[in-house]
Formats: structure tokens, sequence, C-alpha cells
């Protein structure tokens, strides 16, 4: 008798041991999710803006959530890590006048240019200063690319192109081809601009290379912003920041003696130098600011073995608040963006929380703050981090994920950056799927959410958007609801919860791949590596060489 116990009792344990992790993955499931985001993308929550009633709800249920599970808070004693921010209104001048050489161009605020400030004082001018343009406006010395070589820009207007030369050639031997690197987008621009010493950076729009039309420019730039309250009161950047639009700009290459176009084709091979336009120009912006405060949301499992090295999992929890100014539905409900995500987080806290035998690495999930007004959360985070950075392993980012049912394959964003592609494929091999590449890379969507800022600072960082391949309804389906969605819902009041058209099954399975994606980082030693191609690789063999 005695020995059947003690042979049961080591059945039991050994079962234990093996099972559990399936029960753990099976815990994920439809019905906690959807409850999470009818609850975080209901009325009350009011469109979880910084800053609000609807913040401190969010806040609170996570950190809630968080302590049912029994992770600890990861900030010392609390789940909550503050930001302060500015709440920054930038009034520029309705006409911009461009002169020189017996010629005068006017441009007309949002419809021709925009211009914003993010210096914190009330009055940013700059007058009579030289318009310069500097090709693309990248340094990049993995590529072997320098727009700013011997170009003096200091105290000036430079005027660069959107995207890289590799867009526009199409060439894959330049940069990474049609798909945009961090060196196409404008915040990188904006970066290298006022690292040159610029005093106004304006970017060239053209709807293919910037991957939006000019109205989303014209609505970015003309409305109210949050801003990091930093302690140099953003002087670090240049002083106006702003788009110009392509037929305006080909005006103003011509009033000079150039012609645009050929220019741009001249900027795309190596070695081009820019040059100044013989124009100058004056620009006053008005600011109107205030401080305000948003927070951050972390919890931590700590590793049994790695206690001190960290995977993380991130989601954005804020969302656009409330317009009063709309006529009929005022609340942004976010359901998709980012209810959905941080529903899918909490369920993989969940699931990590019930394994018997705990992951080595400690896992920290966090949920970001202000994502939407320009990923200022987890850049905070990233400027302030709680964990050094080169302890940290790896981040997955959940943002806007599918809800439209179950998918033969999976879209991951960014593939080809780092060796963490390979292990979204095991996962995905795990469930009979597949893995590709973002069909348009050149939108440059690896650069738009909160990973981002982790991958800045070196952190390999992956992720996932839906498939398009709908297991029962095939393909047409799913990118059907996903075009809808961008046209319709995408930022707009209307992001809800659809009982007819979500099928929150598709977001069951996908979280569990990131939940085994995790674990599997979580339990080995490996320090998955940028690609050799990355701009982000510089970045980690810096940090860990600390
Ligand atoms: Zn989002």
């Amino acid at each position: 008798m005695k020995f059947l116990i003690l042979g049961l009792l080591i059945f039991l344990t050994a079962a234990c041991t093996t099972n559990n992790f399936d029960e753990a993955v099976n815990s994920i499931n439809k019905e906690e999710i959807e409850k999470h985001v009818k609850l975080l993308s209901s009325d009350d929550f009011e469109g979880r803006a910084p800053d609000s009633k609807g913040e401190e709800l969010t806040i609170n249920y996570l950190k809630g959530e968080f302590e049912r599970l029994g992770l600890k808070p990861a900030n010392g004693n609390s789940y909550f890590q503050e930001i302060n921010l500015v709440r920054i209104m930038s009034h520029a001048s309705s006409k911009m006048i461009i002169e020189g050489r017996g010629k005068k161009i006017e441009l007309n605020h949002a419809d021709e240019f925009v211009a914003q400030s993010k210096h914190l004082t009330d009055e940013i001018e700059i007058s009579d200063a030289d318009l310069v343009f500097a090709g693309y406006g990248i340094v990049a010395p993995e590529y072997n690319w320098n727009d700013y070589a011997d170009l003096d820009v200091k105290d000036k207007f430079v005027i660069v192109m959107v995207n890289d030369p590799g867009y526009h050639t199409k060439d894959s031997s330049l940069f990474t081809g049609n798909a945009m690197t961090y060196y196409g987008r404008w915040r990188y621009k904006y970066e290298e601009a006022a690292r040159q010493g610029a005093a106004g950076i304006f970017v060239v729009h053209e709807t293919g290379a910037a991957g939006y039309p000019w109205a989303v420019v014209r609505n970015g730039w003309t409305g109210e912003e949050f801003t990091l309250d930093s302690p140099d009161k953003n002087t670090n950047k240049s002083e106006i920041e702003g788009w110009f639009n392509l037929d305006k700009t080909r005006e103003i290459f011509a009033a000079a003696g150039y012609n645009f176009d050929e220019e741009l084709e001249k900027a795309k091979v190596r070695g081009y130098k820019g040059f100044n336009l013989g124009l100058k120009s004056s620009l006053i912006i008005k600011n109107d600011f205030s401080t305000s405060k948003s927070n951050n949301v972390l919890a931590v499992l700590e590793g049994s073995k790695h206690p001190d090295e960290y995977i993380f999992y991130m989601g954005h929890w804020d969302h656009m608040g409330i317009d009063t100014t709309l006529e009929g539905d005022q609340i942004y409900n976010g359901a998709r963006d980012n209810a959905a995500g941080i529903a899918s987080i909490l369920e993989i806290a969940e699931a990590f929380s019930k394994l018997d035998k705990k992951p080595e690495r400690s896992i920290v999930f966090f949920a970001t703050a202000v994502e939407e007004q320009g990923l200022l959360g987890s850049a905070h985070y990233a400027a302030n981090p709680i964990f050094p950075l080169n302890k940290t392993v790896a981040a997955i980012n959940i943002d806007a994920p599918n809800v439209y049912g179950e998918t033969s394959d999976i879209t991951l964003i960014g593939y080809g950056q780092s060796e963490l592609d390979n292990y979204v494929k095991r996962a995905a091999e795990m469930q009979n799927r597949n893995v590709h590449s973002d069909p348009t890379p050149e939108k440059g969507f690896y650069y738009r959410s909160d990973h981002f800022s982790f991958a800045k600072v070196g952190i390999p960082a992956i992720y996932l958007k839906s498939g398009n391949n709908h297991i029962h309804h095939g393909e047409d389906y799913i990118v059907n609801l996903l075009n809808d969605y961008t046209q319709n819902h995408y930022h707009e009041p209307s992001d809800e919860f659809y009982e007819d058209k979500w099928d929150l099954q598709g977001l069951v399975v996908d979280t569990q791949l990131l939940f085994k994606v995790g674990n599997e980082l979580a339990n080995n030693n490996d320090w998955p590596k940028w690609n050799e191609k990355s701009e982000f690789r510089a970045a980690r063999e810096a940090s860990l060489s600390k």
C-alpha cells in the first residue's frame, strides 16, 4: 500500500511538470479575453486618455489583475511608473513665405506646410534662415551613407525627403530595398537634423513613400500634442519640426533654379551632395502648454534561475479619450487598439502564473502609457529603465491584434530584423501555421508601436499582426475586415467590440503562440541577436559591452 501511494505520488508529480504547461496554454481562453476587452473598451472607461478618469480606472484595473495573479509590483512597491508630460499646442503662422533669387513663394499652413515646436517656450521665432536640401537627411555608417557630409545646416531650415534610397530605387542592396528602415521615418529625420544643429526641419511628403496621405500629416501636426517633460525643456530638438507637401516643394526648388524630381533622382546615389537653395524664410510659432501626468503599469514574475534577466510583454493601455466637438459618438473606445492587446497580455500573465514550473528568467508585463501620442510611455521607460536594458533579453509587443477569427498564418512585422524570428516560427509550427513578413514593409509599421522604443536602445523586439488567411472563410474575408478597420474604425470612435464581426478565437490562438515564444525565451540561455543589416544591432552591441 505504502509503495502504491509513493508510486502514485511520483506519477502525479511527473504528470504535473509535464502536463501543466498545456494546462497553462489552455487557460488562455475566449471568454476571459472578451471580458477584459468589453470592460476596457466600455464607455465607462471614456476612451482611456492619459491623465483622465479613464486612466484612473484603467491602471487600477490592471493593478488589480496583476495582484490577483500574484505578480509583484515592478517599480519598488508600486505597479506604476509616473511620467511627467506636457500638453502642447503649437500655433504656426498661417503663411510661410520663402524668398530669394528674385522669387517669392507662399505656403498655406495645414494644406501646404505644417510646423510645430516641442520647445517649451511661449514663442519660437526663426528669421531669415537659409533653406538647405540634404537629400534623405540620413547618416547611416552601416550603409556607408551620410547626407550631411560637409553640409552646413547650422541654424538653417533643412529640407529632406521622406523614406530612404532603398524604397525609391527598389534596389535591395541599398538599405533594405523597398522595406522602410528607421532612417526613412520622419522621427529619425527630426532627430538627425537636431544633431546637425538645424534650426528647422521639413520633411517632403509623398503618399507612397510616407505610407499615408497628406491628411494624416495635417491632422497629426495641427492639434494638441503630448510630449515628455524633459529637464532641458526639449531644447535638444530643432526649434521647428514640420512637413512640406510635394507640389509646393517642386515650386520651391523651381524658384531656386532646380528640378526637385531630378535632384531626388541624384540623391538616391551614395555620395550625393546636398546644397543651399539660395532662398530664405522666417517663421513664428506660438506655444500654449501645460503640465500633465500619466502612468506606465508594470508587474513582474520573478525567474526561478535567472531572476536578473528579463523577457518583456508590452502593449499600450491608452487610447484617444473623448472628443466633445464630435456629433454623435464622442468616445474613442479603442477596442481593437488596444484593449484587445491588453486583454491578450493579461491572459499571458495568467498563463505564466499558473505554471508549476516557474520560468527561469523573469517575465515583465508592461502596459505602456501615452502610446497614441508618439510612443511616449515606452520612450520614458527606455530613458528611465527599472530593469537594466542590457539584462533585458527580448520584448514582445501586442498592439491592435487579430480580432477576426483563427488564421492559418501570422504576420510578423519586421521579419528579418532579428533571431527572434526563429522563436516565432517554432511556436507557429507547433500550431501548424506559417509565418510571413508584412506585405507592406514600405509603410514602416515596425517603427510605429512601443517595441520600437526598446529596439532603439538595442533590445531585440517582435511585433505580430493578424494573419490573412481565415481557417474557414479564406483569404479575402480577413483582408476585407482589416481594410474596413483601417478605413472606417482606426482611430475613430467606432473602434468598438462588434458581436457580429469579431471572433476572439483568433486572438486566443495568437496569444497562445506568444506565450510559447516567451516561455521558450525564459527557459534558455540565449541572447537573440539583431541580424547583420538591422539598424539596431550597433545599439545592442554598445549596450551589452557596458
Ligand atoms: Zn495601438
